[in-house]
């Protein structure tokens, strides 16, 4: 059983998920059979396939035509024919233990003995599915998100039974479809990601119920103080109060009471017209910044993090897994655990110790791990350790950026995909430290993306705005000025949305690369604000005052073919393009003469700001300097050769 083998697959459910599933894995190109029990169910999820495939097309978001995705695409009504050449099984019927024990056990009759046999189940255990199976070997759980296109995390969950070859065919597989796996090593309640995300909503609700906060006093301190993209009861409209409260009653959870209430009024959420909030005769979630107050959003987040040592003590995951799962998965501003470790786990964990004392409720006894960690001083960043160790490694550890350091290239990518790669003040530090710490004799060309497949960066992250003080704000975060000074050209490689704090990131670069489909903004002064990170001088110096003026003034986009009509941007060019034009301009910058790149940023910088007479006095500084170097004897010589130089930067 091996990923190499995984060529046909078979989703069984053309529901809500099963067609979602479908659509990503012939987006990636495998073959796929979507079965469901009756035609119209077939043809319901075939047709939201064909609708989503054509958006796609309209937004040049994929490469090929919708046409050709659907002819990889195959339906039935009859399992054995769907099933009997499958590598892999997805099973994304509905949540019913009987009927997937029902369908696990026809499987076992109609799939060959190595089929991969995956289940889609949310909140049933792997190991009680599988148990319908005598190869439980090859059981395991592939948790997809709701909607699979837009949803890049993918849980890979093992059963008790299920073979370590099994769970990685399964990882490599869902990486090949272009989506995120995290490991689930154990069969635990909710996984990772709903296991975190159960005091989120959960905490809030006791809390109303006892009169200790308002509703959207909560929301509002969770979306705008600490960053959450929604607020706890917003976000149980939407999901449908019903939906956490069965999770609940079937884990054996208590359930606040203000959550019983609702339900039994029938008051569900947005799908029945109100819930915590009113949608047909109200405004539905209507909290505002100014209802933030003392809502004691600590006493969420202990509970959650309290759950990420369970699950990281309990080696059901790592912090890094845990941290993936609730950015991906929920959309939150950073990782659960490396929240804590900027909190300070001694701060949780004394949280959690009174409340426990205060209260007797179990839900706040801590977990040993917590403990454990407390007691061996991993407090956290300011100790040096806590769930991530800090100081073990010169660059980084990074949260929200990866890089690679290959052949003299140094590719930067942002890793914010779930906030469209917003600038947070941590994201900008991290690049701070790389581009002033990375040791640039081993560097010759520096690139920054964007992770994900909507934006370079969509904007500096404004959800810690409103909390924040005025004279924090006034000071530029350095990261915009070490990308500039890098004394290494630096390429932005634009495809998607690149605006605000991103458009000034990408014009602190040396050249920008973009595709046809990017814009490009500084929206900021629709919020009131005007660029902060260098946008307003740059964009002057590099479009002249009237085209600057026009976009820090109007706050409009302007796509990429205006964008290199004005100069902003080196080259559009169509996505299938990209990759080598980029290539083309690395090339370049990679072979030529470290030294003279070197000198040619300086001159070509500074020179900016200097008297035409200055400047011309640098530039013959520079080229003195640049005539007793070895590199300018190997380009004359291998001119006069006709041969390429090699540099070496001496
Ligand atoms: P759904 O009700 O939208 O779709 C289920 C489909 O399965 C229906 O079309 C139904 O006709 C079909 N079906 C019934 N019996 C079948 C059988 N024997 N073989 C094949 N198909 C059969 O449900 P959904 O929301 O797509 O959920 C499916 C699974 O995915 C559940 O296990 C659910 O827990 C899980 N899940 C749901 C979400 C979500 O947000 N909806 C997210 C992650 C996982």
């Amino acid at each position: 059983m091996s990923l190499e083998r995984i060529d046909r697959v078979a989703v069984l459910g053309a529901g809500n998920m099963g067609h979602g599933i479908t659509e990503v894995t012939a987006l990636a190109g495998y073959d796929v059979t979507m079965r469901d029990i009756k035609d119209e169910f077939v043809e319901d999820g075939y047709e939201s396939i064909e609708w989503s495939l054509q958006k796609l097309e309209d937004k040049e978001l994929i490469d090929e035509s919708a046409d050709e995705v659907l002819s990889r695409i195959e339906t039935t009504t009859d399992l054995e024919a769907a099933v009997a050449d499958a590598d892999l099984v997805i099973e994304a019927a509905p949540e019913d233990l009987d009927l997937k024990h029902d369908i696990f056990t026809d499987l076992e009759e109609y799939t060959s003995g190595d089929t991969l046999l995956a289940t889609n189940t949310s909140s049933l255990p792997i190991s009680d599915i599988a148990a319908a199976v005598d190869s439980s070997e090859r059981v395991l759980g592939l948790h997809f998100f709701n909607p699979p296109v837009k949803m890049d995390l993918v849980e890979v969950i093992y059963g008790e039974d299920t073979s370590d070859e099994a769970a990685e065919a399964g990882y490599e597989w869902v990486e090949s479809i272009g989506k995120t796996p995290i490991y689930v090593r154990k069969d635990v309640r909710g996984f990772v990601v709903n296991t975190i995300v159960g005091p989120f909503g959960g905490e809030p609700a006791f809390m109303v119920s006892n009169d200790e906060t308002t509703i959207r006093e909560a929301d509002a301190t969770m979306v705008h103080e600490r960053g959450y993209p929604m607020g706890p009861f917003e976000l149980g409209d939407l999901t449908g109060i019903d939906v956490g409260y069965h999770v609940r009653k079937e884990g054996d959870s208590p359930i606040p009471p203000i959550t019983e209430e609702k339900v039994e009024a029938g008051d569900l959420g947005q799908k029945t017209g109100a819930g915590f909030y009113d949608y047909e005769d109200g405004d539905g979630a209507d909290y505002e910044p100014e209802d933030a107050g003392d809502f004691d959003w600590l006493r969420v987040e202990a509970r959650m993090i309290n759950r990420a040592a369970f699950l990281v003590g309990e080696d059901v995951a790592t912090p890094e897994e845990v941290d993936t799962g609730v950015q991906l998965g929920l959309g939150f501003p950073e990782g659960i655990c490396r929240r804590a470790d900027k909190i300070g786990l001694e701060t949780v964990l004394e949280k959690l110790e009174t409340l426990y004392e205060e209260t007797g409720s179990d839900r706040f006894e801590p977990h040993p791990y917590l403990e454990q960690l407390v007691a061996a001083g991993k407090t956290g960043e300011e100790a040096g350790a806590g769930f991530y160790d800090y100081d073990d490694d010169d660059l980084g550890p990074y949260h929200d950026l990866n890089y690679e350091l290959e052949d003299g290239v140094l590719q930067v990518e942002l890793d914010r995909p779930s906030r469209m790669n917003a600038l947070s003040e941590d994201l900008l530090s991290e690049i701070d430290d790389l581009f002033s710490s990375v040791d640039t004799d081993e560097v010759r060309v520096a690139t920054i993306e964007g992770s994900g497949d909507r934006a370079f960066s969509a904007g500096a992250d404004i959800s810690g705005f409103a909390d924040a003080n005025p004279t924090d704000l006034m000071d530029v975060s350095p990261g915009f000025e070490t990308v500039n000074d890098f004394p290494r050209p630096v390429v932005a490689k634009i495809d998607g949305f690149c605006l605000g704090g991103g458009l000034e990131l990408a014009l602190a670069c040396d050249l920008r690369i973009a595709t046809e489909r990017s814009s490009f903004g500084a929206p900021e002064i629709g919020l009131g604000l005007i660029p902060g990170g260098g946008g307003t001088q740059r964009l002057t110096r590099i479009l002249g005052e009237t085209r600057a003026k026009e976009l820090v003034f109007r706050g409009n986009h302007i796509d990429a073919d205006r964008a290199a009509d004005w100069g902003l941007i080196n080259r559009s060019v169509e996505r299938e393009e990209f990759d080598d034009t980029v290539g083309e301009f690395l090339d370049d910058l990679r072979n030529g003469p470290p030294i003279g790149l070197k000198v040619a940023k300086r001159v070509m910088n500074e020179g900016q700001d200097a008297s035409l007479d200055a400047a011309l006095a640098m530039e013959s500084q520079g080229f003195g300097l640049l005539s007793s170097t070895d590199d300018v004897l190997e380009g004359t010589a291998a001119f006069a050769e006709d041969r390429e130089p090699e540099f070496e930067g001496k």
